[in-house]
């Protein structure tokens, strides 16, 4: 096999989600919703598989027109940023195409990327097959902030990119102004990229995500930005896999280039499902976020309850629990002796021996029965 694919191990998602199927565990480990998006969206899908438009053929490679409009007018009307449909946003299969895409188009074999620790497991295991060399800065628990030192010292001569997760999983942190600004003078002073994962950019629950796109907004970092989400959360549809990358026309041209010959295009009714989607968000957002802080609220209560040690939560659909015993120990026992699966956070850390080593995951994305049948298990 190529070199560049040793490195590679199932995902822990993998792992955990088939134990959990085998010992017939509630699953609080993988992320995705144990209930349906909406109806209406479900209708909209199956009405593009049988209309006039030929969605069951190729999309345009770089999105259908209808849904980069959507995309441009979300991004303008609920955060003020500015993209053209034609030239600077490119829909992809989902988050993680955008993210292999872009960093594909940027990095080359040998380039360093600053990653902040825990990290979204693609990220690494896609900076492996390129060859580039992940530098970490780690956010620390109980608050998650970074040291300023730790940050300067992972930026250097070969840095290509910085990314950077808001809301974060599995932190559920949401990065400050203050912060943005002290990772954006270093991108600056270092000419780098920086790829921005926003697909938790409806899940926040204290601040909104506007801040975060008022950062990105600025001349300074727009021109050096390639910013990424997806639908799959937002509408909690994630096996529809429609993402997409908006980046200034130079890079979205090279970007293009390259999704081209990975997809070619992502799959097209759900491109049209999205669209209507994204047009009939304002009806269906406020709701969302407010059933999933009410999710959010009852596992970590509830968890507290038991005497769990709850880290705080402000976006996201995870929250985290800190375990003294170790996170081996605990997840075994809660997955054979409670029937309850639960994510340990090591994969997300470079040294595994780390932070992760004390931290488990636990996804709220799950219907309020699930949640207290979850607790019912763990109290028992
Ligand atoms: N980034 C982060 C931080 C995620 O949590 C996920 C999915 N859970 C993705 C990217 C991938 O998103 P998609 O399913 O749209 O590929
Ligand atoms: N993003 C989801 C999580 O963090 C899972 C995505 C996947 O299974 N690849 O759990």
């Amino acid at each position: 096999f190529a070199h560049r694919t040793d490195p590679l191990r199932e995902s822990i998602f993998t792992t955990i989600s088939n134990r959990a199927r085998e010992l017939g565990a509630v699953n609080l480990g993988q992320g995705f919703p144990d209930f349906d998006g909406p109806q209406w969206l479900v209708e909209a899908a199956r009405a593009s598989l049988g209309g006039e438009g030929l969605a069951n053929q190729y999309a345009h490679t770089s999105g259908a027109p209808a849904l980069r409009a959507a995309i441009a007018r979300q991004q303008r009307e609920d955060w003020a940023a500015e993209f053209d449909p034609d030239s600077e946003i490119t829909v992809t299969v989902g988050a993680t195409e955008a993210l292999y895409a872009t960093l594909q188009t940027l990095v080359d074999a040998g380039d360093e990327v600053v990653v902040f620790e825990p990290f979204y497991d693609s990220y690494v295991a896609t900076l492996q097959m390129i060859g580039a060399v992940p530098r970490p800065v780690t956010l620390r628990w109980p608050s998650f902030g970074f040291d300023d030192g730790e940050l300067a010292r992972a930026f250097g001569p070969r840095t290509k990119a910085v990314m950077i997760n808001s809301p974060h999983n599995p932190t559920g942190k949401v990065f400050s102004r203050e912060e943005l600004e002290r990772i954006g003078a270093l991108a600056i002073r270092h000419d780098c990229w920086i790829v921005t994962d926003e697909v938790y950019e409806y899940l926040t629950y204290e601040r909104s995500h506007r801040e975060f796109v008022q950062w990105r907004s600025q001349p300074a970092i727009r021109e050096r930005c390639i910013a990424i989400s997806s639908a799959g959360k937002t509408f909690g549809m994630t096996g529809w896999k429609v993402g997409w990358a908006m980046a200034p026309a130079d890079v979205s041209r090279r970007l293009r280039l390259v999704h081209q010959f990975i997809p070619f295009c992502a799959p097209h009714p759900f491109q049209h499902a999205f669209a209507h989607a994204l047009e009939r968000r304002h009806e269906y957002l406020e709701d969302f976020r407010r059933e999933y802080r009410h999710r959010r609220d009852l596992l970590a209560e509830g968890l507290r309850a038991l005497g769990h040690a709850v880290l705080p939560s402000e976006g996201t659909y995870f929250l985290q629990v800190y375990v003294e015993e170790g996170t081996e120990a605990f997840c075994r026992r809660l997955l054979e002796r409670h029937r309850v699966a639960v994510l340990p956070t090591a994969p997300f850390y470079l040294d595994a021996a780390s932070q992760g080593a004390n931290i488990v995951r636990l996804c709220f994305a799950k219907r309020e029965e699930t949640l207290r049948e979850a607790l019912r298990r763990l109290g028992e």
